[in-house]
């Protein structure tokens, strides 16, 4: 009943016409659609988090178009930049479920110093450190309006009556110091991050729980938990690190998760130290108590946290905007796009990093070069024509994700990842030896640190992080070295 739809479907008339196109094409390059020779494009970037940085770069330094970063902070870094607030996902202990290793752009390592017994696995402050060092190396700070807020995108197209192969211009509106600025780009890069709209999902009786809820957006600081008896919903990476956080001072910890094993012996949760692992949570009882799947401890808990992800948002993209954009929440669907990345009607208009279970820098990096090759000459491959692009959008919105189970997997990767980096890699025209190695490496550490992750009781001890990777690109390989109390330095 509470399911929001939020659709925003506009240029409806294009949606009643048939996919096929009779009428007048444009040729479909931006290079063959506009006068302006590549290095007079401008292009605005939305976000100077990982992805709009790399994308900034891939831009700007590297192909020298002129390109404007409008980041609505005031420092670069997007999640990694640490605040305590309520609505930041990023919490004060945080170190890295991925190592450093496999988390670098490509052109840019980690500092990589293999003499220091440090392991891979870092804090937030030295991803941070490591973001504004790559902003420093390739001078992307001068592109950056900081305090930017884009408020309103619109498609510069007038009423038209039938569909045509066209790239419009884009117009922004931002506030900055609370003046509103407007602009028109030949392109914009969407980089506004996946980490702001929590999704909480509805649990019979809740309104029974006499508790404390929460998401995790809000949570920072383990010792607010201490004594409590706590359950969090939700229990994939981050769900497990915060259950295993907060267990240190929590008096129990309830992690509740589909992935919990079967059988539970005597209908019991499966234990270690005070965290309980037990199947789906169903519902909330009258008296408060909560009831799990196929479980038969009902508990009575203080504090709820949902570590149930979040939705996609784009609040400048709106009835105002005459663009056709469906973002259902709870669907965490976004469409329709070619590729996952180019807007079908205007592949001008791009999403960077819109899936989710991949190893984030690298992938967008790869977007951001497949989106630079349809701006310059030199570039062998080209986008289809709109026909076989919307299509395409359509069967992928539609497929379930890369296994076909749930609309909810669309943005979905994990192992496929690897595929779709070769894929943006063609795209980009960059694909040689050296590159297909460098993602076999990713991939080989990804599985071993993500085999080791999994090995272990979710929200019990986090010893994966003992570990020190090192890359052996031409073997398509790695060392690994494990990393004792008495050699850590952070
Ligand atoms: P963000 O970092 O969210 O950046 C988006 C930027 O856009 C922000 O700076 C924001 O201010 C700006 N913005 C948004 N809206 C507007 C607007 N309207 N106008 C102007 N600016 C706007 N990844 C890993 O590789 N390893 C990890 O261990 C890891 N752990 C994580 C742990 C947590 C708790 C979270 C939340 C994420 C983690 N990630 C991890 C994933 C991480 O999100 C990605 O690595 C990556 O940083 C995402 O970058 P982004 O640029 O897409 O988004």
């Amino acid at each position: 009943m509470f399911r929001w739809i939020v659709s925003y479907i506009v240029l409806s008339h294009y949606l009643q016409l048939s996919y096929s196109m009779t009428s007048r094409i444009i040729p479909r390059a931006l290079s063959e659609v506009s006068t302006t020779s590549p290095k007079q494009f401008k292009v605005a970037v939305i976000g100077a988090g990982a992805a709009g940085l790399v994308t900034a770069r891939a831009l700007s330094s590297k192909h020298g178009i002129q390109v404007t970063v409008l980041e609505k902070n005031k420092n670069v870094g997007g999640v990694w930049a640490y605040e305590k607030s309520k609505h930041r996902p990023m919490y004060k202990n945080l170190r890295t479920n991925l190592p450093k290793e496999i988390m670098a752009f490509r052109e840019f390592p980690f500092n990589s110093d293999t003499n220091v017994k440090s392991p891979s696995f870092v804090t937030h402050k030295d991803v941070q450190r490591y973001l504004m060092s790559y902003c420093d190396k390739f001078d992307l700070e001068k592109l950056i309006q900081f305090g930017s807020q884009v408020e309103q995108l619109r498609i510069c197209v007038e009423h038209k009556s039938s569909i045509v192969e066209e790239w419009p211009q884009i117009e922004l509106a931002w506030v900055q110091n609370g003046t509103r600025h407007s602009q028109t780009f030949d392109a914009v890069c969407v980089c506004n991050g996946h980490y702001a709209a929590p999704s909480i999902p509805t649990i019979q009786g809740i309104e029974y729980f006499k508790g404390e809820t929460l998401h995790s957006i809000e949570y920072d600081d383990p010792l607010d938990f201490a004594g409590k008896t706590v359950l969090c919903i939700g229990g994939r990476a981050s769900g497990a690190d915060i259950a295993r956080e907060i267990s240190a001072h929590a008096k129990k910890v309830y992690l509740s998760d589909s992935t919990c094993p079967e059988p539970l012996v005597d209908g019991q949760p499966h234990k270690q130290g005070n965290v309980l692992w037990v199947p789906r949570t169903e519902a909330i009882n009258r008296d408060s108590t909560i009831v799990f799947q196929r479980c038969s401890e009902t508990p009575q808990v203080d504090t709820i946290i949902y570590c149930t992800g979040y939705d996609y948002k784009f609040p400048f993209i709106n009835e105002k905007s005459n663009l056709e954009l469906s973002v259902v929440p709870g669907e965490r669907r976004v469409s329709p796009l070619y590729d996952q990345l180019w807007h079908a009607y205007y592949p001008n208009l791009t999403f960077i990093g819109l899936q989710h279970s991949i190893v984030p820098f690298p992938f967008f990096e790869l977007q951001a070069e497949a989106i630079v090759s349809q701006w310059i000459e030199s570039s062998d491959w080209k986008l289809p024509n709109l026909e076989e692009r919307l299509l395409s959008a359509k069967q992928d919105s539609n497929s379930g994700g890369p296994n076909g189970t749930r609309i909810q997997d669309t943005h979905f990767l994990g192992s496929f990842q690897w595929n779709s980096c070769l894929h943006y890699a063609k795209c980009a025209g960059i694909l040689d030896q050296d590159l297909e190695d460098y993602i076999a490496t990713n991939k080989a550490i990804y599985d071993d640190s993500n085999r080791n992750r999994k090995a272990l009781f979710p929200g019990g001890d986090d010893s994966y992080r003992n570990m020190k990777y090192i890359r052996q690109d031409s073997k398509r390989s790695f060392q690994v070295e494990i990393i004792t109390n008495d050699t850590v330095s952070l």
